[in-house]
């Protein structure tokens, strides 16, 4: 709360280019909160392209009930 990053108010206009989820800022990357795909950042910047994602859809996340 005390120390705001440039990261995390870009987030607030940022959505995941595959749902329109929000995303949430990891250490490297940004993880959507919809499908749980992983985003890399480069230069600050998060790659928001669905071929850049890192990762999609850990059985962890509670989104998508099988
Ligand atoms: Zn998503």
């Amino acid at each position: 709360m005390s120390k705001p990053s440039p990261q995390s108010d870009t987030l607030r206009w940022l959505v995941c280019p595959v749902c329109r989820h929000g995303l949430q800022l990891e250490a490297a990357a940004v993880l959507c909160l919809g499908c749980g795909r992983r985003y890399p950042i480069l230069d600050g910047i998060p790659v928001l392209l669905e071929d850049r994602a890192l990762s999609e859809a850990p059985d962890h996340l509670p989104d998508r009930p099988k």
